[in-house]
């Protein structure tokens, strides 16, 4: 038997239900494991570059480093940002074609912004491509 209040609470639950469906699919945070110690990239000695610039996401800097400088593969870099592997191929391409702008035209780059949370790691380091392996010290020095 269903009494009243069993009545409205199956409503309610009906009610969350509903507003959890339409709701916007959350972002999935691209995990980040270290911060670019240099944001600005430019052309020395040159004028030019400070006319237009490039914003490169932190994001698409980490596919960048995990990819072209520690060695990963798109399917490593996608398990290691916590991200589909379609979703690095879109992103890493996206970096390479920044990248490539900004050396061909000489266009200032800058790296900041993006979809992503850091690494929490700290001092212990999530897998190989990790970069605050042993920087807890470092990090918190900074922080001081
Ligand atoms: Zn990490």
């Amino acid at each position: 038997m269903i009494c009243k209040g069993d009545d409205r609470r199956t409503l309610l639950i009906s009610l969350i239900k509903k507003e959890v469906m339409n709701m916007p699919r959350p972002m999935k945070w691209r995990k980040v494991c270290c911060m670019p110690e240099n944001k600005k990239f430019g052309p020395v000695g040159s004028k030019a570059g400070q006319i237009s610039y490039i914003n490169m996401t932190v994001d698409e800097y980490e596919t960048i480093r995990l990819i072209d400088l520690e060695g990963f593969t798109q399917e490593e870099c996608a398990g290691q940002m916590n991200v589909a592997r379609t979703t690095i191929q879109k992103i890493y391409i996206e970096a390479r074609k920044k990248l490539a702008e900004s050396l061909v035209e000489g266009r200032t780059l800058f790296i900041e912004g993006g979809e992503y949370r850091l690494c929490e790691q700290n001092g212990n380091g999530c897998g190989r491509g990790c970069r605050r392996q042993g920087q807890k010290r470092h990090f918190e020095e900074n922080q001081k």
